[in-house]
């Protein structure tokens, strides 16, 4: 096929999978189909519309996802802004891609609210996830967060602040959680830029001159180590500086009197090499150029931070005595870090970093919240095992017989598939399961055996008379623990009797 649209071969170039004619065709036959339903849409900025989905799809294909999320990428606002139906999705690209398509429509309907309780910001983020029955539909929605963040000044100024909070609040600790850094990084950075402007600029431009000043120094360390690893007979995938994230280094600027001198790693050079082995030989070189500093040399490779980051890190006294950092590590450590879904999340409990500072004040987990993070965790590190089965698409199983229900006050409760308004009721506390008279869902009575539906907002009516569970409930409550309760407040009214 003649590809003749640069924007198009721009894309395909920057696949990471092996692109088969098969998966080509399918792009080229998404691009053709989304970019010809949005013609005549305009963004804010003026652009085509289309732009911004090629923009997403650009994202998605640069951290490694395949043709069908490529796709889905492309096409993720057609059902919602063009006549274009999902079932024609499914009549010409199949059910998988519908599916995406379909989960990242259904996302865009759940209503991000703006506020400042943490549990319930927790709550929204794991209800986000749960909805997205394919962890795909997420990364694309964080590739549709980023490009609007990049495109976020053509927004009316009042709005900007709002949609950079919920990035932050949301979308930053999902990227995170998900272990994929370089979205983290710059949807991270971008919020930060309209959150708190003024530190934003006076950190950017800390870094900009320190950098500056310091880039000879950095260009004539990474000469003469290319130069000796190369006499070594060692091969090296790539070596470069790597830039601190602004919001990153300004959280720990703050912690260091803003004296940027205090910051080691400001300056740091990363080494990719294609074996482990190769990291200390490496090592041993970095060492033997450059004097480390005392009690700065970190071996995260055999004794790996326990959300599975591995690298070597090594403080040094480079040229002139500047000082910097070296991180070491293969190209598979690499890519985990920056593309991965290796969990960041679980450790934190107790020692979270700097940047996690706003939500620092939740440091207790509920029983269920740890078992779901370390179901996410465990489902995580299996992933982690086979990077195709990653890039080929999967489902989070342990979602599929979950579904999450809402109270008036916008907590989320877990429940398991077909739970009822009781087993809801007796979820909150169980007073209130004894007490239930009357439900609602979305503001509609429903009978007690009724079966809730994801993400429906449930109101449980009480009354204040002392009231008996009733026996029949026992033929339709699905959790044990509405259950054991029912039973329980049974038995002891026999007792009395
Ligand atoms: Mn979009």
């Amino acid at each position: 096929m003649m590809i003749a649209k640069p924007a198009l071969k721009n894309l395909l170039n920057s696949v990471k999978v092996p692109l088969t004619p098969q998966r080509k065709d399918l792009i080229v036959k998404a691009f053709e189909f989304a970019e010809k339903a949005h013609q005549g849409q305009k963004r804010r900025s003026g652009e085509d519309y289309f732009t911004h989905c090629i923009a997403t799809a650009q994202i998605l294909a640069g951290i490694g996802m395949g043709s069908k999320t490529i796709s889905a990428g492309l096409l993720h606002d057609v059902p919602e802004d063009t006549p274009i139906t999902l079932a024609e999705i499914k009549k010409e690209f199949g059910q998988e891609v519908h599916d995406l398509v379909e989960g990242i429509t259904k996302l865009g309907k759940i209503k991000l609210r703006e506020t400042k309780e943490e549990y319930l910001l927790e709550n929204l983020r794991k209800m986000f996830l749960a909805m997205a029955a394919d962890i795909r539909v997420v990364i694309i929605k964080l590739a549709d967060r980023l490009h609007n963040m990049r495109t976020l000044e053509f927004n009316p100024p009042e709005k900007r602040p709002n949609i950079a909070r919920e990035t932050m609040e949301i979308f930053v600790p999902i990227a995170d959680r998900l272990g994929i850094g370089e979205i983290k990084a710059e949807l991270e950075d971008l919020s930060f830029k309209y959150l708190d402007p003024k530190n934003y600029e006076m950190v950017k431009k800390l870094r900009d001159d320190y950098y500056k000043e310091g880039e000879q120094f950095k260009n004539q360390a990474i000469k003469e180590l290319e130069k000796e690893i190369k006499n070594r007979g060692i091969k090296v995938l790539r070596i470069y500086g790597r830039a601190k994230n602004l919001r990153s280094l300004f959280l720990k600027l703050e912690k260091k009197e803003m004296d940027i001198g205090r910051i080691y790693d400001l300056i740091a050079i990363r080494i990719i090499v294609p074996n482990v082995s190769d990291c200390y030989e490496i090592l041993g070189i970095v060492h033997k150029i450059y004097r480390p500093m005392v009690g700065r040399i970190k071996d995260y490779i055999s004794l790996p931070k326990p959300n599975g980051y591995q690298s070597i890190h090594t403080t040094i006294f480079g040229p002139q005595g500047r000082i910097m950092e070296v991180q070491i590590r293969t190209q598979k450590m690499h890519d985990e870090s920056e593309f991965g879904i290796a969990s960041h999340w679980i450790y934190n409990e107790n020692k979270r970093r700097d940047w996690k500072n706003y939500f620092r004040k939740q440091e207790t987990y509920s029983e269920n919240e740890l078992v779901w993070i370390k179901q996410l965790h465990e489902w995580q590190s299996e992933v982690g095992k086979d990077n195709k089965a990653f890039l080929e698409g999967l489902k989070i199983d342990f979602f599929k017989n979950r579904i999450f229900a809402i109270t008036p006050k916008g907590d989320a409760i877990d429940l398991p598939e077909e739970a009822t308004p009781i087993d809801f009721a007796y979820a909150i506390h169980s007073e209130i399961g004894d007490s239930i008279s009357s439900a609602k869902a979305d503001g509609k009575m429903i009978p007690l055996d009724y079966q809730i539906k994801n993400g429906q907002m449930i109101e449980i009516m009480t009354t204040k008379e002392k009231k008996l569970p009733n026996r029949k409930w026992l033929e339709f409550v699905k959790t044990s623990n509405a259950r054991a309760h029912i039973k329980r407040q049974l038995k002891r009214n026999d007792e009395i009797i």
